[in-house]
């Protein structure tokens, strides 16, 4: 289960945000490429942008689902 309090600095503020479990499987990338980008430099996903629609949660959603190390959060607003 991801931890916000082990969140990459680099994720937009708010609900959704990638943690340090991320292995940069990209498979979050490849189901959001709207939301989630990866970060090559530092071989990690991140989120890129807060999704604002129901549709955009979803997307968002089935990104956090596809995860295999559980390294995609939504509870990440203060
Ligand atoms: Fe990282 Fe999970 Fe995205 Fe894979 S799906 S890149 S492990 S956050």
């Amino acid at each position: 289960m991801a931890n916000k309090k082990y969140r990459f600095k680099l994720n937009a503020e708010g609900k959704f945000y990638v943690d340090d479990q991320c292995i940069a499987c990209d498979a979050c990338v490849a189901c959001a490429p709207a939301f989630f980008a990866m970060n090559d430099i530092d071989g990690h996903a991140y989120v890129t942008k807060q999704p604002s629609s129901q549709k955009e949660i979803d997307d968002c959603m089935q990104a956090l689902n596809e995860c295999p190390v559980e390294a995609i959060g939504s509870d990440g607003e203060l």
